[in-house]
């Protein structure tokens, strides 16, 4: 229940021994719902006859949450002052939040035995579809997804080959490991290797800080392969988008077993088998996205976070948590050290490592011996334009082209037109919903509320004077597609956005045909500028980041630092030396000279300073009060209430402030900013404050939460 508190139940009188971890089939009010056991007391704040027993345990003494996982959940729920019910729920796999869910049996495997070996042996006669089930055991167990590749319908010859007493089923043993060895390793890389494992067995946070293709990727196989051979497990956690087939196959192949996978893109049966692979140990690698963070493995011993200034690592409703800061707080726990590896940190992880509380790991050669790619600024003032790119860039994309090269246009904006104006009147398509423009999707011929999924028909008339005058302003990818196709009719043009890319494993699709290393036109969003390899491109053109420059929240420019970095990342990766054009109109903005003359590390000291000076996180701690709902005045009511009952301390409560993107999804949001110098002196206010606020009548007219350290406004 979205509630700040636990509830208190009697045990029920079977033979069970109730056991905290366990799940628990308890009434709650007139339905009957799923619980977890987390405390065991023999006192409660209410009258015995008040409290209600269990009604079941619907998996007998198991338990679903290790005494770490639901230490770490503790904390969480106490940290992020968050709903104890939803941050237990957020860590369940989905089926095990239902009654009707199972933790699944012991996974089995499959293996000859002698009377099938000989069986193997002779000539195949009429049995050819058993006999092929039979060679893929010839080399040892193998588990029902290897079966599976040898055909879909393995289950029925399988059950003939049980009959005749060739095969043997068994509880499943780890996969072995089988590494095949790697590149001799650079000095950098070694170094790295040699420190980090010298920690292994204690708590300690690693800064992997290297450049993309300075083998990172390298570095944590080194780890892993170490761990593994200890009998130890290994959580590796990467963004959403950085969960590719390529990176996949690339561990697959160098530790010769297959990691377990999850994110949530998977089936809640395929989650739920993940989570029983974890849980038994019997995974030794999980690669996951966000949510594989709280898995139960009993033999973790390492936690690796790629790409740890990722927007997608923190989870920006309902439990709103860093997954990078969790991590953190799980290792601790654990006494195990974790990784966390990018090209451009956080100002947080920076600034940690700066101040010795991380170990700093520099990688700043490019491990094929690639060069960094070049920088060329291009200052737009009185440039001639089309659809968005200037004369002296579409220049360039020829000459590259003509020599057979790739180019890569990144713009992070999709659709054709991020909105559509009356050339008469200046009427613009604004959605109903939200403070925000409708995108023009001319293609589909559809305006798209990119905030809250609204969408509607392009109107052929201006709705407010009837003049045939619509235009678009500004561009998208569709546009910059559309523009680029016609400019070079010869080039093969590949889009990436989350247009062209809605089905699964058509980024691959896309990858592959780039990686045949023919000319070709790569336009996209920041789906292209995240761990993908694309080695033939030596010319890449950023289109427009001026937003970020000059943007009211404080982390833009940080951002826009990162992506740069990132998308400039794409270039030149192999042989080919690369260059980036960036156009601007503020080619003198000293935030960018220094990311362009010094690179990532002296830009982020530089705006660390900036932070510093005006006393913004990393150098305070924040938290908001967030409010919404459909009447304005219940939430400023709300909000002005509850600043009046903020606890008196050093932390400072400012507001109400409206949202950046005041109204989304017919919602009104505004927030109160918390903030104080000091971790310890927020949280103690917090605490008191929160308390309160569940007694406050008009909290009840709106929503609200509580987001600590947040990330956006
Ligand atoms: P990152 O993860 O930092 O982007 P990768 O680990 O993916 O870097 O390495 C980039 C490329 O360089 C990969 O093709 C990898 O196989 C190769 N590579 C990494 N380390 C070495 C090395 N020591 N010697 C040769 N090639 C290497
Ligand atoms: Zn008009
Ligand atoms: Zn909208």
């Amino acid at each position: 229940m979205p509630l700040r508190q636990l509830f208190d139940y009697l045990p029920s009188d079977t033979s069970i021994v109730p056991k905290s971890g366990m799940r628990v089939e308890v009434p709650f009010g007139r339905r009957k719902m799923v619980g977890v056991i987390v405390e065991i007391d023999d006192k409660s704040d209410l009258p015995l006859e008040k409290l209600s027993s269990v009604i079941a345990f619907p998996d007998g003494e198991q338990t679903v949450l290790t005494d770490e996982t639901l230490e770490l959940l503790k904390w969480c729920w106490r940290y992020y002052k968050h709903a104890p019910g939803e941050v237990v729920f957020n860590a369940l796999p989905p089926l095990l939040r239902k009654i009707s869910g199972e933790i699944p049996p012991p996974p089995l495997q499959y293996s000859l035995t002698t009377a099938g070996e000989k069986r193997l042996g002779e000539p195949p006669g009429r049995i050819k579809a058993q006999i092929r089930l039979l060679e893929e055991m010839r080399e040892g167990p193998v588990t029902d997804l290897q079966l599976r590749t040898v055909t879909s319908s393995w289950r029925k010859t399988f059950s003939r080959l049980m009959e005749q007493q060739w095969v043997r089923s068994e509880a499943r043993q780890p996969a072995q490991l089988k590494p095949i060895s790697g590149p001799v390793l650079l000095d950098e890389q070694q170094l790295a290797v040699e420190a980090i494992g010298k920690t292994l067995g204690d708590f300690h946070c690693h800064l992997l800080d290297g450049v993309t293709g300075s083998g990172k990727t390298e570095v944590y196989l080194c780890l892993i392969e170490r761990v593994l051979r200890q009998g130890g497990q290994v959580l590796l956690l990467v963004p959403e988008i950085g969960l590719t087939p390529q990176l996949l196959n690339r561990f697959k192949k160098r530790l010769g077993f297959e990691p377990v996978v999850t994110h949530s893109g998977l089936s809640e049966g395929q989650r739920l088998k993940a989570w029983a692979m974890a849980q038994s140990g019997l995974a030794r690698l999980v690669i996951g996205t966000r949510s594989a963070l709280f898995l139960p493995m009993p033999e973790l011993q390492l936690i690796i976070l790629d790409e740890e200034h990722d927007a997608s690592f923190k989870q920006q409703d309902g439990f709103r948590y860093s997954t990078r800061d969790v991590a953190v707080k799980r290792a601790s726990g654990l006494g195990v050290p974790v990784v966390l590896g990018t090209a451009t940190p956080s100002l947080e992880t920076f600034n940690n490592a700066a101040s010795n509380r991380y170990s700093w790991h520099r990688l700043r050669q490019r491990a094929t011996g690639a060069a960094e790619p070049s920088w060329r600024v291009l200052d737009l003032i009185q440039q001639t334009m089309t659809g968005g790119i200037s004369a002296t860039a579409m220049e360039a994309i020829g000459k590259t082209l003509e020599k057979g090269e790739q180019v890569l246009v990144f713009l992070n904006r999709r659709g054709y037109a991020p909105v559509i104006l009356c050339h008469e009147c200046g009427w613009h398509a604004a959605c109903q919903r939200c403070d925000a423009n409708m995108t023009w999707h001319k293609a589909t011929c559809r305006l798209l509320c990119h905030h809250c999924d609204s969408s509607a028909r392009v109107p052929v008339m201006c709705p407010e004077c009837g003049a045939d005058a619509l235009q678009g302003a500004g561009e998208g990818t569709e546009q910059l597609e559309q523009m680029l196709g016609k400019a070079f009719p010869e080039t093969p043009l590949l889009r990436f956005d989350r247009d062209t890319v809605r089905k699964k494993g058509e980024f691959d699709r896309l990858s592959e045909q780039v990686k045949t290393g023919k000319s070709c036109l790569l336009v996209g969003t920041q789906m292209l500028a995240k761990g993908h390899h694309f080695p033939q491109v030596t010319l890449v053109v950023i289109v427009n980041l001026d937003q970020a420059l000059y943007s009211a929240d404080f982390r833009a420019l940080e951002r826009m630092g990162q992506l740069m970095v990132q998308v400039a990342g794409r270039a030149g990766r192999d042989q080919l030396p690369g260059e980036v054009i960036l156009q601007t109109h503020y080619p003198q903005h000293e935030s960018l000279l220094t990311l362009l003359s010094s690179g990532y590390e002296a830009f982020a000291s530089d705006i660390s300073r900036d932070r510093q000076i005006a006393c913004l996180p990393p150098f305070s701690y924040q938290a908001l009060l967030r409010s919404d709902a459909h009447d304005k005045d219940d939430v400023r009511a709300f909000l002005n209430r509850a600043k009046q009952c903020f606890p008196t301390g050093e932390a400072t409560v400012y507001g109400p402030f409206p949202a950046m993107m005041e109204r989304r999804s017919g919602r009104t949001r505004w927030y109160l900013l918390v903030q104080a110098n000091r971790r310890p002196i927020l949280h103690h206010q917090l605490d008191e404050w929160v308390s309160q606020l569940h007694k406050l009548p008009s909290a009840r007219k709106v929503r609200w939460s509580v987001d600590v350290d947040p990330q956006d406004y």
